[in-house]
């Protein structure tokens, strides 16, 4: 399922053309009908059937032979068509190593400006139907679901990041392409393996951010230890496309359940006993 940075390159013009047309077909199909990509791609059928075959062999396509030939495009084919927009742009240009996954993103280092990360949203796919649960914009099943919900993850997360920057201390938002968020590179430990020297200044500096945040009318709504990375003794609050807005109807259970997280990590391991209900006072007065 990772993304290789050899294919991007070596994608040839009549494979990039059948993806792209597999994309727009994945509007109307699940699985795209072999007479389908003759029509939009005007290509030949055995150079279709040809170049299909290697986008199938590295992963980035799939096919389903009944009730017809039909094909898909997958979350690596996907990952190739936004690299490859994004590197025509300029905003990247070589692809690095995996750096993060979670349970709904896989996050590559990479090369921009400067150093950068660029974080694939994975909404779905196994997970989708939990996944639909919790998110109040997945929206209803099309016939493409998980396409559609990780582009949407990764244009709320962008959205998270260019509201908040820089009055809180988020990653800078970079670029947005379909499912990919590109932003600074942290250069820095997640919160939960570090070890601090100044716990009480560090969870101080989380306390004032999440308050920033709310200012600006955000509510993290997945903040934990593992989503904050130290960076220089700062922290740096990532992972974002969950937020809600400070005027949702249940804004005070997710703004609360956010300082808790925090609070009992930090009485867990360095004894840092604050009161949370002072802490919610605070954060949101
Ligand atoms: P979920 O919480 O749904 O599982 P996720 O964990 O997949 O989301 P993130 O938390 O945003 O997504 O990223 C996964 C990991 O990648 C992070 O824990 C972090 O280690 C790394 N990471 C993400 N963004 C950056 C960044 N801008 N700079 C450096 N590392 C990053
Ligand atoms: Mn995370």
């Amino acid at each position: 399922m990772a993304v290789s940075a050899e294919h991007i390159r070596t994608l040839n013009k009549y494979e990039k053309t059948i993806l792209l047309a597999l994309e727009r077909g994945m509007k109307n199909y699940s699985w795209v009908p072999l007479e389908q990509l003759k029509t939009t791609t005007k290509l030949a059928e055995s150079e279709i059937t040809y170049r299909l075959s290697r986008l199938i062999e590295w992963g980035m396509v799939r096919f389903n032979p009944v009730p017809y030939d039909g094909y898909a495009l997958v979350f690596s084919g996907y990952d190739t068509l936004a690299l490859g927009t994004l590197a025509r742009k300029g905003t990247i240009s070589a692809l690095g190593t995996q750096i993060g996954e979670g349970k709904e993103s896989v996050v590559y280092d990479a090369l921009g400006l400067g150093p950068v990360a660029i974080k694939f949203h994975r909404v779905g796919g196994r997970s989708f139907s939990s996944a639909r649960l919790n998110r109040e914009y997945m929206p209803e099943e099309g016939h493409c679901p998980w396409l559609i919900a990780s582009r949407k993850s990764a244009e709320r997360e962008y959205l998270a990041l260019t509201t908040l920057h820089p009055k809180v201390s988020v990653p800078l938002p970079i670029d947005n392409n379909r499912h990919a968020v590109v932003m600074s590179l942290i250069n820095g430990a997640n919160l939960n393996r570090c070890q601090l020297e100044c716990p009480a200044e560090v969870l101080d500096d989380i306390l004032a951010n999440v308050r920033a945040a709310y200012r600006e009318g955000v509510i993290h709504a997945d903040l934990s230890e593992y989503n904050i990375l130290i960076e220089d003794g700062r922290c740096v609050l990532i992972d974002w496309p969950q937020w809600t807005g400070t005027d949702h109807p249940n804004a005070d259970t997710l703004l609360s359940r956010d300082i808790d997280n925090i609070l009992a990590f930090f009485k867990r391991k360095y004894q840092l006993d604050y009161d949370r209900g002072d802490a919610m006072q605070w954060v949101i007065g």
